[in-house]
């Protein structure tokens, strides 16, 4: 299956990754995370980001980007607001109930810590977030499919929030 070649390539990616003593000092997680990146050659732009950042501004929200001072690095931040927006994939950050969070029919075990830990800490980044005072709001990369969907979800969330307007 190409599945397992995936995986078996992407095994082989980060082993280098970290032979290559590139995350001395680093989160673990957050190495990861930017290996898969580079495997993607999207660097910090990925595309879901750039959809969700244009629809942003198509609906005349100012934000900024990546505010590495915050917990976990929201990808787009409404400072006027409070609100923090992540935009996550749907395998790494297991998307509940969505077709794309499949689990890889091989080192089960593996996946399944690695999975656990991106999911402990996205609600650990979402407690200390909301106790500073933000707002929290997840994008899943499949919701990107119905951007008419998308925009209303965004526009209740920010009527909810009572701020209806820019
Ligand atoms: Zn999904």
């Amino acid at each position: 299956m190409g599945d397992r070649n995936f995986f078996a390539a992407e095994g082989r990616r980060l082993a280098v990754f970290y032979a290559a003593g590139n995350i001395a000092g680093m989160d673990t997680v957050s190495a990861e995370k930017r290996s898969w990146t580079m495997s993607q050659v999207k660097g910090r732009d990925t595309k879901p980001e750039k959809v969700v950042r244009s629809l942003l501004h198509r609906m005349g929200y100012r934000f900024r980007l990546h505010r590495r001072d915050l917990p976990g690095v929201p990808d787009v931040v409404l400072p006027k607001f409070h609100v923090a927006i992540f935009v996550h994939g749907c395998f790494w950050h297991r998307h509940q109930g969505c077709g794309r969070a499949s689990m890889p029919s091989s080192n089960v075990a593996y996946w399944r810590k690695k999975f656990e830990r991106n999911v402990n800490r996205d609600a650990q980044c979402r407690e200390l977030l909301e106790k500073a005072g933000w707002h929290v709001l997840v994008i899943w990369e499949c919701e990107l499919k119905d951007m008419a969907a998308l925009q209303c979800r965004l526009t209740d969330f920010f009527e909810k929030l009572r701020i209806g307007g820019k």
